[in-house]
Order: C-alpha cells, then structure tokens, then sequence
C-alpha cells in the first residue's frame, strides 16, 4: 500500500466528471487499499478517487467508526435538507463553509469485487456520500455555496497560495491538511 499525493485545487482532475469502473482486478483493489491509507493518514472522512489524481468513480470513507468505499456511486437522497453543517475538503485545504445537504442518503454501487453495496446514511454520513459523490461530477463544495459564503470562499481560494501548499503536500505529506475535512468530526474547521 502506499500514500497518495492529494490534488488541490486548480488541478483539472478535480473539475473533470469521472469515468465509470469497468475493470475490477488487481489495480482497483490497490487504488482502494491506498485511497483508504491516505484516507486514514490525514484523518479524512472521506476521499474520492479524482483527489488522488484518479478519474474514476470511487470513494472511501470513515464517519464515525463506519468505513468503506464505494464504487459507481448512485444517489438516492431524502426530499428535506439537514441543519447546516461546515464542511471542509482536502483539497481546499484550510477553509470551512457551511453547506446545505439533504439529510438522508442512499447510496448504491458495487465493491472492489463487483458486487453489489447499499448503503444508508444520515447526518455526517449522508453528507459526506454527497460531497464525495460531487467530486465524481467534477463539484467541489464550494460551488454549493451561496452569497457572502460563496464570495468570501473565492475569494479565499483566490488569495490562498495553494501552489506552495502543493509543494508541501507533495513534499511532506502534511497531516495538516487533513484537519480542514475535519477527521473524525467531519467538516468542523480548527
Ligand atoms: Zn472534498
């Protein structure tokens, strides 16, 4: 297994709708096993495929206690929305917004093995099937974002040095990243 270099923004993989998976031998199962790695090493609760440079339809996950990955993600959510809650990304290192999410999700797919998942999730869980299901589309949460928030986060994203974040993140690995996707608290910003 190994450590993946996370992608930050401005990188077009992240703006890129992936392709679904259709091989599901040796080479899924060890983006898999790395995804959840580098998952783990910088506390996310989440990470998609396109973070790791990767344009496939897969992404892991880790929301209190409950970890997996899914593969070929379909959405099914409520038709009411959960209380607003800060989310983060890894890579959109550093800021934190509110984001509106529906409050219940189902997600179906398939496993590294081809067969058939259902998972359901409310609260954290739906939350994060639905921002790592955006990445798959090419959305970060930013773009979710609505009036003073979605200035202040461009603004915050124009300003930030994420070319020098890179180089740090591609040099050290930088556990501190992953504190903006909150870790076990997903999306709470320190
Ligand atoms: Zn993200």
């Amino acid at each position: 297994m190994a450590i993946l270099n996370i992608r930050i923004i401005g990188d077009p993989v992240l703006r890129t709708v992936a392709d679904p998976v259709t091989e599901f031998g040796p080479e899924l199962a060890k983006l898999v096993a790395d995804m959840t790695e580098t998952m783990e090493d910088v506390e996310g609760a989440g990470l998609a495929a396109p973070q790791v440079g990767v344009s496939l339809r897969v992404f892991t996950y880790r929301i209190g206690g409950v970890e997996g990955h899914i593969i070929n993600p379909v959405l099914e959510n409520s038709e009411d929305f959960q209380p607003d809650q800060v989310e983060g990304c890894l890579s959109i290192p550093g800021l934190g917004f509110p984001v509106r999410r529906y409050r219940q999700t189902r997600v179906t797919g398939v496993d590294l093995h081809g067969n058939p998942v259902t998972v359901e999730g409310e609260d954290m869980l739906a939350r994060c099937f639905q921002h790592e299901t955006d990445h798959l589309d090419g959305i970060l949460y930013t773009d979710r974002l609505e009036g003073e928030d979605r200035k202040a986060a461009l603004r915050a994203i124009r300003n930030a040095n994420y070319d020098a974040i890179t180089e740090q993140t591609t040099s050290k690995r930088a556990k501190s990243v992953g504190t903006s996707f909150g870790g076990s608290s997903f999306g709470i910003t320190p």
